[in-house]
Formats: structure tokens, sequence, C-alpha cells
């Protein structure tokens, strides 16, 4: 029995379009662009030069910070350029282009890891060289978080909420590969010398609890618990009080309140690695919207152009007034189809929508839903209200720092204020005077 949370809004679903559609693979591409950051934290050095040759998984960027990931060819080919690229957060990023010889050629050193002597530490050295981050989409390397909390959290959570609309990979991976998500959690455990964790699974999934309670073992230290539909329960606060029914408080993180939280196909990807060797080099992506033509599920290799995707799932229907990587609700708006998926992304939509019609002074009426449904407990259109009049100590105090960005309050919001854009922007703007 799942104890839920205060807030949150039921945006349409939209996850017919993909649901039903078992994983394809999407053959790999003529060349793999490998931005040097694509996780929270410091971006990689290159260890590779134009011309060298390169093997499918070899390491070739190095993390310069403990808070990185490095990142790894996902084909074998040719380095053809290491220069700035276009990315997906609208800027250009240091890349490695590979271009494919199509003989996907193992790194040598690739093997399967023997566990069974390590210790919870070598563990997670392994899994910071397999350059393993969040594949929810925040991209956090697991290392850091595996290693911040050894010793202090109790349980582990496992997201399958996947509430973003439209969005299936998390689905149709725990309903075709449950038993790595499963065998996944175990290494978790084991790493962290526990035996509680909770694989929590939205009932829009209820097809994948049959066989995914086959496969939990008969000690009871992984149960699966079904959670009613609700956005934006998969975020990480959300979801340990929906769980558990702790509280992460204001300005800390999900070890404080006892509870790490993996993603589904983070796990799987941990099983996958201490079974085969591989670092992170692929992931599964949902390309749907109704302006897709053929909405599907993709395996793709980390580094593929999105219009690769694109032009396997038929192309548009019609021109695209929009094309996001990630969900509707905390997507990013891709300003071109040429840059390449990166380790969070789960989703490419696209839209043929009528522009919204564009109001130049929206007006708050004081209907109150922004508060009412604020997952967070905020007040978002004082903090916004503040932002735009430039009090910034005023509208600190109603402590935007919490805010999640989970685009509810925008959503809610009959006078169509933009809330969400406004309060992204007062976060920043007081990130940036806190650090002088
Ligand atoms: S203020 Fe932030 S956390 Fe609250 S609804 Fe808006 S975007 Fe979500
Ligand atoms: S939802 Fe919009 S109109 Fe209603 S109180 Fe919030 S900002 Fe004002």
């Amino acid at each position: 029995m799942s104890h839920g949370f205060k807030g949150g809004a039921h945006p349409d679903e939209m996850k017919h379009l993909t649901s039903q559609k078992p994983i394809e693979k999407l053959p790999a591409p003529e060349l793999v662009i490998l931005p040097m950051s694509m996780h929270i934290g410091a971006p990689c050095q290159p260890l590779v030069a134009v011309g060298d040759h390169v093997y499918l998984g070899q390491k070739i960027a190095e993390a310069q910070a403990p808070v990185s990931a490095p990142v790894h060819a996902t084909i074998s080919g040719t380095v053809k350029a290491i220069a700035p690229m276009e990315h997906a957060l609208g800027t250009k990023v240091m890349s490695v282009v590979i271009e494919n010889d199509y003989q996907d050629e193992l790194d040598p050193s690739i093997a399967p890891i023997d566990y069974s002597a390590m210790t919870a530490e070598e563990m997670i050295a392994c899994i910071k060289e397999a350059g393993i981050v969040g594949h929810g989409g925040a991209a956090f390397p697991t290392h850091i978080k595996l290693s911040s909390a050894l010793g202090k959290v109790d349980t582990v959570i496992i997201n399958g909420a996947e509430c973003e609309p439209f969005l299936t990979s998390d689905h149709r991976i725990l309903l075709e590969h449950p038993e790595e998500v499963v065998e996944g959690v175990k290494i978790i455990l084991r790493i962290l010398n526990l035996k509680n964790a909770v694989i929590g699974i939205e009932m829009n999934k209820e097809n994948t609890f049959e066989r995914i309670n086959s496969l939990l073992p008969v000690d009871g230290s992984i149960k699966l618990v079904p959670m009613a539909v609700k956005y934006p329960q998969g975020a990480e606060k959300q979801l340990i009080k929906t769980i558990t029914g702790r509280e992460v408080p204001s300005g800390k993180l999900p070890a404080d309140a006892g509870c790490a939280v993996f993603n589904t196909d983070t796990a799987a990807s941990i099983y996958r690695l201490f079974t085969t060797g591989m670092p992170m080099h692929r992931r599964i992506v949902t390309v749907s919207g109704p302006d897709m033509a053929v909405p599907k599920n993709l395996e793709v290799r980390i580094g593929t152009p999105v219009k690769d995707l694109i032009a396997f799932c038929g192309g548009f229907i019609e021109p695209p007034t929009k094309l996001l990587m990630g969900g509707p609700m905390m997507g990013t708006s891709l300003y071109s189809d040429e840059v390449p998926i990166i380790k969070g992304t789960n989703g490419i939509l696209a839209f043929a929508e009528a522009e919204p019609i564009h109001i130049s002074d929206p007006r708050c009426i004081r209907c109150g839903r922004c508060v009412a449904d604020c997952p967070m407990q905020l007040v978002p259109t004082y903090i916004y209200r503040a932002a735009m009049a430039g009090r910034m100590e005023e509208c600190a105090s109603f402590n935007p720092l919490d805010c999640i960005e989970c685009g509810v309050c925008s959503f809610v919001c009959p006078a169509k204020v933009p809330l969400t854009q406004g309060i992204r922007v007062a976060k920043q703007k007081i990130i940036a005077a806190n650090r002088k």
C-alpha cells in the first residue's frame, strides 16, 4: 500500500501510442557524436585523438572530477573529429565524433566482472569506470549516489513511476527485461549491505506486476509496490513520500530520509555491467508524439543523431512546431534534430499543434490552483510575482530553490502565467547571487 503525496496533476497520459510496442533495436548509425558533458557534474577530457581506431566499449574520455562519469565508444570505428558540437542544451559542447566501421569490434578488455569477493567500494569503482548515470533523465552519476548512500540509508527505491506523459521506455523494460531489473536491485542491495528494496510502479503498468512478483526473492528483501497514477510521482522526493511516507526536508537529499532512489534501467544497467562487462553505451528511448508517423520504443546507441531515430519511425506527419527531448512536462525543446541522444535521453516527442495564443501580459486571476497543486507545497504565484518585479530577497523568502521544475503550476494555471519558466530564471539568479 503506498502513501501518496500532496499536490500534483493528471495530464493526459498518451502512453497508448507506444505502450504495446516492443523495444526495437535501431541499427547502429553511420557516426556517433559523444559529448564530453552528458551527466550532472564536470565535463570529461578526451583520451583519443583524431584518426585513432576505437573499439566498442573503449573508454574515450576520462572524468575530471569526482562528480562526473567517463564516456565510452558506442560503436567501433575511427575518430573523425574532436570539436564543439550542437547539444540538446542549446549550446555547443566539446564532443568526440566516431565514424562507424560496422564491425562492432569489442574492446578486448571487456569481460564479465566476478564481484563475489569484491568490497562495496570496489563494486562502486566498477560502476564509476563504466560511466553509468541515472537513466531517468537527470543523469546523476550512479557511483556518487551509491557512495553517498553507503552506511546512511535503510531503503532502496526503484523508480518505475514513469509519470511523464507519452514515455514508455521504463514500462517496456519492466515488461521485456524484468529479470535484469530485479538482478540489478540485488546487486545494489549487496553494495549497500541492505535487505530492503521497493520497486514502485504506477498502476498503468499493471501488466508488469505478475512477472516481476514471480522474480522477487522469497525472503521479502525486494517488494513491488503498486502506486496510483499521478504526476510528478517519479520525482525523488515525491516517490519517497509515496513509498515510505517520509518527507525529505527542504534543502536535503534522499539519503537524509534514509533512501536511495534508482531508475529501473539504471538497475538493469548495473546488472548488465557485472554480467557482461559492458559500460553504458546504449539506452531505451520512446520516440512518440502526435506528429510522429510510427511511434516506437527504440534501443539506441548513445551518440546517435536524433534525426536517425525520427527517420526510423517514418518521419513526421507534418512539419513539427515542437520537438522535445524528454517528456512534455520537463523535457527540453530541441532546435535541431542533428543533436545526439545522450545518456539521460528517455524520449523524443514531436508535436505539430497550432502555436499557442501568446498572451503578452498574463494576469493571475487568484484561483489558487498552482498553490493547491504544487507537489513541493510552494506558492508559485508569489515566487513568480516577486521575481518578475525584481524583488529577489522577497522571492528567496518563498523557497524557490525547493522547486523541482515539474511544470505542474504552469500546467494547471487557467491564466497561462508562465510560472515554471519564471521560477526557473529566479532560481538561476538566486544561485548565482549565493555563489557571489
Ligand atoms: S513551483 Fe516548481 S515544484 Fe511547484 S508546481 Fe511549479 S514547477 Fe512544480
Ligand atoms: S494558477 Fe495561475 S491564475 Fe491561479 S493563482 Fe496560480 S498564477 Fe494565479
